[in-house]
């Protein structure tokens, strides 16, 4: 089977149980790898309405067919669980170098199910596969750390995903990590793997994975990056990576500033990418990636990769913070400790406007550097007023009576472009199928940063929002990286290997469509509708005070239209349930039983 290793782990850690099956050739035909493949095991797995931190809940790593040969970016790994943070699917996507390792070791998916009876750590050397006692050696170690003795014990070579401290206390939005700075940042995947006591999954592998006509494979993959990524769309990561994006943002009044009070903020200029390439030490790359995107900086006492623009805007502009080494402690917090560095920026942003309205007495303001560097530490160990900001967003500002302030969809903090700037992000917000999130639809790109869009306006964002998710669907089945200007003639070359025949756009853009729908349906059987399908009030209704964007909202009755559309481009009803003609269509039918 080139490209597949054919093989998926499943790890019972209720049994502390290592099994190995084929994949399934039929599922991997309908939803080829990475997203679509990951959806399509949840959807068996996930024991319908389970709670996310039960032993339920299963945890799977899937990779792309691609990972592992010299396609571009194709080193990522997709993370998948049902999200403790939102209750709705959870897919997360984490570069560096795991997932190669994964397939090089024979493996194309980790189904990890139960819990285990006490904290463990997961070895896998090719297909030696052991249960290490992790409490006393392994549990409570930041992520850094346990990294450095994992790969003391296991050889250099070993590549590590682990949860923090944040996860093993079971932190809502704890992320995952490998490579140190690398992270499957979003929707708590750290916290699952945290209740099932599985401290980490290390893997080396020695075998390899085959590409079928390796001639022809490698020569196109050659022509493409010549042609393709290593050109002017693309500079811009190596030359500067996502801190651009922070004067670009603010410049269209769409930079989160205090608590999503304005989009404009006075302090962008230092938190920028010039402030940041005056203290840049040198780029790395992801495995399989000649963009090397990743910013490394040198900070008074500390070396880091990044932080990145999400960073930089939520743990920043966000917090009132304009100081460029203190939103990097900031970030080397949350990174050793296992949090999601945008979702606890967003979480303190608004514990620094619940202080200020008098919601609130953590001590917390806008711009005060010294208690907002010990916020990351109290939310990981639930301790102080950590013990309440560890809500995350939507139940922090519900429990303090003020849900206005909160700026979230399904539970999921919003990224940091505001929608008053951007309109279109709105509707992509809402219509996520994981809460709150730029990288499904990414309308800015055609409003704010290029494209002849309007940013003030949701006509013509329908049909853009569907295309953009259909699109991003298929892409991380790849699982292509967003950062690098992809289409479908551009993964049709990878796709035409991986079939060995000619594909088409329309072909592709179904594909995406199938794995949309897919995540729909799942949403749908765990409780989600037509209502979780929202934007914040004060997105709707609330203008900025200054910046470009001023006096604009989207306004209710704009958002409401645009959504009927949306649902009508996807072939779903006026509740958002898919059609019994779109499912067939999908080959989705058998699955929609029940709706
Ligand atoms: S563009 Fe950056 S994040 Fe994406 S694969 Fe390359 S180095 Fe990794």
């Amino acid at each position: 089977m080139d490209f597949y290793t054919g093989n998926v782990l499943r790890l019972d850690l209720s049994a502390l149980r290592a099994s190995v099956e084929p994949l399934n050739a039929e599922w991997a035909r309908l939803f080829v790898g990475g997203k679509g493949l990951l959806l399509r095991y949840l959807f068996e797995e996930l024991v319908p309405g389970a709670d996310a931190l039960a032993p339920e809940n299963p945890l799977i790593l899937a990779t792309g067919p691609f990972a592992g040969t010299l396609a571009a970016t194709c080193s990522r790994l997709a993370v998948g669980c049902k999200s403790p943070a939102t209750g709705a699917l959870l897919d997360s996507y984490v570069g560096g170098s795991f997932a190669p390792e994964l397939k090089f070791a024979g493996y194309d998916l980790v189904v990890i199910t139960g819990r285990a009876p006490e904290p463990v750590l997961v070895r896998i050397t090719d297909d030696q596969v052991e249960f290490v006692p992790a409490a006393g050696r392994y549990w409570g170690l930041e992520t850094a750390p346990l990294e450095e003795l994992i790969r003391k014990e296991m050889g250099p070579g070993a590549k590590v995903l682990s949860t923090g401290p944040a996860g093993e206390n079971l932190v809502p939005f704890a992320c995952l990590s490998t490579d140190q700075f690398h992270k499957a940042g979003r929707g708590g995947a750290g916290a699952v793997m945290g209740s099932k006591n599985l401290k980490a999954v290390a893997v080396r592998g020695t075998g390899a994975v085959t590409v079928g006509d390796a001639a022809a494979f490698t020569r196109d993959i050659l022509t493409l990056q010549n042609e393709r990524v290593l050109t002017a769309d693309n500079a811009w990561t190596y030359e500067e990576g996502t801190p651009f994006l922070v004067e670009a943002v603010n410049g269209a009044g769409a930079l989160p500033t205090r608590n999503w009070r304005t989009g404009a903020f006075d302090g962008a200029g230092t938190i920028g990418s010039a402030a940041l390439l005056r203290i840049r030490t040198k780029i790395r790359a992801c495995t399989q990636c000649p963009l090397a995107c990743r910013q490394v900086h040198a900070f008074e006492g500390y070396v880091c990769e990044g932080p990145e623009f999400e960073t930089l805007g939520l743990c920043g502009s966000n917090c009132g913070i304009s100081d460029l080494a203190a939103i990097a402690a900031f970030n080397r917090e949350c990174d050793e400790l296992g949090l999601d560095t945008m979702s606890t920026g967003a979480v303190v942003a608004l514990a620094m406007d619940l202080c200020e309205q008098g919601a609130a007495a953590y001590g917390l303001r806008f711009g005060d550097i010294d208690a907002y560097l010990e916020a990351p530490r109290l939310i990981a160990t639930r301790q102080g007023l950590g013990a309440e900001l560890a809500l995350g967003a939507r139940d922090l500002a519900a429990l303090k009576g003020r849900p206005d302030l909160a700026s979230e969809v399904k539970g999921l903090e919003m990224p940091a472009y505001d929608p008053r700037g951007t309109f279109g992000m709105g509707l992509g917000y809402a219509t996520s199928d994981r809460g709150a999130c730029h990288m499904r639809a990414f309308t800015a790109g055609d409003d704010i940063l290029g494209g002849d869009g309007a940013a003030d306006s949701l006509a013509g964002k329908a049909r853009l929002v569907v295309d953009q998710q259909d699109f991003s669907a298929v892409a991380w089945t790849g699982v292509w990286c967003a950062n690098m200007a992809l289409d479908t003639d551009f993964l049709g070359v990878h796709f035409g290997h991986l079939w060995g025949r000619e594909t088409s756009h329309e072909e592709l853009m179904t594909i995406g469509a199938r794995i949309w729908n897919l995540g729909r349906l799942l949403n749908l059987r765990e409780g989600l509708g037509r209502d979780d399908d929202r934007l914040p009030e004060r997105i709707l209704n609330v203008p900025h005070p200054d910046g470009v964007a001023a006096g604009k909202v989207v306004g209710a009755a704009a958002f409401r239209e645009s959504l009927d559309e949306y649902y009508r481009l996807r072939g779903w009803d006026d509740e958002g349930v898919p059609s019994r003609d779109t499912l067939s269509r999908l080959s989705l039918a058998e699955l929609g039983h029940g709706l």
